[in-house]
């Protein structure tokens, strides 16, 4: 755990008890502050007052007279579509609000370091795809080099519940948008934008207030180096305003879309290679193709950002390369979860927004699409371009028929995930790829999309058992 410093002595609200909650509350409590506790769900408060923390409700704090701060847990509105009537309440009180990857900045340096040899690092990643794929390689490439390391945020553990630095420690963040844009300090030593589409409109008030929100992961503290995908105008807009000058190495630009030229320093991949330049010379080539755990384009740019990310922390290419090739992937991301007569079947349950749905379905061919769920604002049109391999879509979800009319592909109207597996399977040829890529999320049928990945597990085991 990392306890909390600065704020010893003082009054610290803390609303949501999820895991990053509760481990906020902890290091709170370990770092000599008072936490009051708050969550709507009674079992959440349960488990905290187990702990010996105080449960009350927020809006009886007096308006938060003595209270020197309120942390937010991600999932809960702090400003748009409307705050959360507690942290409303805190605004009018002039209570300033933060979270969890907040108080980590504030507390992770401490005075053990003076001893160290090389400061610990915090390497931290966002953007709208590829954050977990991308921050569990670059701790995979660190792991693959016996460098300490931990990882963290959106991904695994809480950033409190990440163990004090030792020597030379690196600790890899994934963050999202709800984090970066709540976190009053945010000072990683490299930051990672892997690339932006929309998502998350609604608590962000739009895609100037999206991007804004990940854009201050390179604003607050400034990190040392900046990895930024330029694929798209807003991370092109991120390098140039960050870059001193063409040839600052700063900044890494990263693109899977074109070869990037200039004095920089520049990792792209194309047709399946990667390669970094550095001054106008190359300095590495990598065959991605070879690369098994990390398929399709979108994957190579997540494994551009993270090449990226470990050369900024002084690893050579090829041992960057050797890590690449023992990377397994992570569960629900381009997940080869079958081959049953010559039918591969993939699970991307992660695919929830049109982008990623769209990258997913540009990794294969004959694609036998399992698609739908619950829309996402912006609609669906992003995906008729990408829709070129694809055989036939059989739509989930309990607006299924809705989702279909908009596919510009033969779509059938299943509903459930038993229904659509069980019809790929029926139809698929050999050399079929069964592909779930909802390009939707799950709560209409699912708590999750991990439950949603497992259905679809669950269902090609049992149909391709009794074929
Ligand atoms: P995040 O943590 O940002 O949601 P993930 O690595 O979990 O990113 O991937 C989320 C979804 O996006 C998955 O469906 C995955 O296949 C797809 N994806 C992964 N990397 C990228 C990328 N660089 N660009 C677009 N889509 C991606």
């Amino acid at each position: 755990m990392i306890p909390v410093q600065g704020l010893a002595g003082a009054r610290v609200a803390v609303l949501g008890l999820g895991r990053s909650g509760l481990s906020a509350a902890r290091a709170l409590r370990a770092g000599g502050a008072e936490a009051l506790c708050w969550d709507d769900n009674p079992a959440a408060r349960d488990a905290a007052e187990a702990e010996g923390f105080t449960c009350l409700p927020m809006t009886a704090v007096d308006h938060f007279a003595d209270v020197a701060r309120l942390i937010v847990s991600p999932g809960i509105p702090h400003l748009y579509p409307a705050p959360n009537p507690v942290v409303a309440l805190a605004l009018e009180a002039g209570v300033p609000v933060d979270n969890d990857i907040g108080l980590f900045f504030q507390s992770f340096a401490t005075r053990d370091w003076d001893s160290f040899d090389t400061s610990p690092r915090v390497v931290a990643v966002t953007g709208s795809n590829g954050k977990s794929t991308t921050s569990a390689l670059i701790h995979h490439i660190l792991e693959h080099v016996e460098r300490p390391c931990q990882l963290a945020g959106n991904i695994g553990r809480g950033v409190l519940d990440l163990d004090p630095a030792v020597d030379g420690e690196v600790v890899v963040l994934e963050l999202s948008s709800y984090q970066t844009d709540l976190a009053r300090n945010l000072t990683p030593d490299v930051a990672v934008f892997t690339n932006l589409s929309p998502d998350h409109l609604d608590r962000h008030a739009g895609m100037g207030g999206y991007f804004a929100a990940k854009r201050r992961l390179f604003a607050e503290g400034g990190p040392d180096r900046a990895v930024i995908g330029v694929d798209e105008d807003e991370g092109r807009f991120l390098a140039g305003q960050l870059a001193q000058a063409p040839g600052d190495d700063r900044v890494i630009r990263v693109s899977v879309e074109r070869k990037l030229t200039g004095p920089g320093w520049q990792v792209f991949a194309r047709k399946g290679f990667l390669a970094e330049y550095r001054k106008g010379k190359q300095i590495a080539s990598i065959d991605l193709r070879q690369v098994a755990g990390l398929p399709g384009a979108h994957n190579h740019q997540n494994a551009c950002a993270a090449y990226a990310a470990c050369r900024t922390l002084g690893l050579a290419p090829r041992v960057i390369e050797a890590a690449l090739h023992s990377f397994g992937g992570l569960p629900h991301r381009s997940q080869t979860i079958a081959e049953v007569g010559g039918v591969r079947f993939v699970n991307d349950s992660k695919a929830t927004n049109v982008d990623s749905a769209a990258k997913a379905l540009l990794a294969f061919k004959n694609i036998r699409w399992i698609c739908g769920g619950l829309e996402k604002e912006g609609g669906l049109d992003g995906l008729a371009e990408a829709t070129g391999a694809v055989r036939k879509a059989y739509v989930i979800g309990r607006e299924a028929a809705g989702f279909a009319m908009q596919l510009n592909v033969e779509a059938e109207v299943c509903g459930t995930m038993a229904q659509a597996v069980a019809r790929a399977v029926a139809e698929a040829e050999a050399g079929d790829v069964v592909l779930l890529a909802p390009a939707a999320a799950s709560f209409d049928q699912y708590d999750s999309f991990e439950r949603r990945g497992e259905d679809f597990a669950a269902e090609v085991a049992r149909v391709t058992a009794d074929g």
